[in-house]
């Protein structure tokens, strides 16, 4: 099997550890190909993107990177961009001075229907309080709203998208919805088929193993299996912060989930 990851974070952003830290763990590890995906920045000044003004230094070490281990893997610069209602899109123009290989469209931020901005994924106490702010306690709505979301994003040009179902990230040590109700299900089924339509790959991504939250991919089994009736392409990601997470739960799921193992990702290669 082709071993990948195109869903990494370093110090260029929120991660812990260099590129060439990652890079020398994935040699380590066995990756035949690692991407970097750094949080890319919007309008607004936020401290776990990568700054603006450093945008053109991380291309440049990731490619010296590539030639320096060429003979032994394969290096990609990519980017991980947010959609945020209003504020900004994951839209490969808007980074086309970088030229990314590849880009992943994440929503990380919901869109209030006052305007208010609540953090998905931050901690459960913000994302208790904002559900109480913004939703007046709605937790449903919250969720609906995110995903409803998430499916305009798919209209923008990006490659992957980034953990389908994050709402799910608290839900196992901090119970907020239900993950089988009817509505849940169904907003599942809806997301399921505008994916499909739109094409996108999709990553099977085990960030919220390493960090103790889940012990589970996103997507959901059953909303992977959902999305692979419809005929949807995954591709297996860490979302790794730190250099020895860059292949956490691969060897699980690459052994239950065999479709992802026939999945190509090409990112079109950068010079
Ligand atoms: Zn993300
Ligand atoms: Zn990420």
């Amino acid at each position: 099997m082709h071993k990948t990851n195109f869903h990494t974070h370093t110090v260029w952003c929120d991660g812990k550890d260099t590129a060439e830290a990652v890079v020398l763990s994935a040699m380590e590890k066995g990756f035949d190909a690692i991407g970097f995906s750094s949080h890319m920045a919007f309008p607004e000044a936020c401290d776990w993107q990568l700054k603006p003004e450093l945008a053109g230094g991380y291309v440049r070490e990731i490619r010296s990177l590539r030639r320096k281990y060429a003979s032994r893997i394969e290096i990609f610069c990519g980017g991980e961009a947010d959609y945020i209602r209003g504020v900004t899109t994951p839209e490969k123009k808007r980074y086309e001075s970088m030229g990314l290989d590849y880009l992943i469209g994440s929503v990380h931020t919901v869109v209030a229907p006052d305007g208010g901005r609540v953090s998905v994924d931050s901690s459960p106490a913000l994302l208790e309080a904002g559900i109480r702010e913004c939703f007046a306690g709605d937790a449903k709505a919250f969720v609906c709203e995110y995903f409803r979301q998430q499916r305009e994003m798919l209209k923008f040009d990006f490659d992957i998208l980034g953990h389908p179902d994050l709402v799910r990230k608290f839900n196992v040590r901090h119970p907020y919805f239900d993950e089988t109700a009817s509505w849940y299900v169904s907003q599942l089924e809806e997301s399921a088929l505008a994916i499909a339509a739109s094409g996108k790959i999709v990553e099977v991504n085990t960030g919220a193993i390493s960090r103790g939250w889940l012990d589970d991919a996103y997507p959901s089994p059953v909303f992977r299996k959902m999305l692979r009736e419809r005929g949807v392409r995954f591709v297996l990601s860490s979302d790794s912060h730190a250099a020895d997470t860059v292949d956490c739960g691969f060897e699980r799921f690459a052994e239950a989930e065999k479709y992802i193992g026939k999945t190509v990702f090409p990112p079109r290669g950068g010079s």
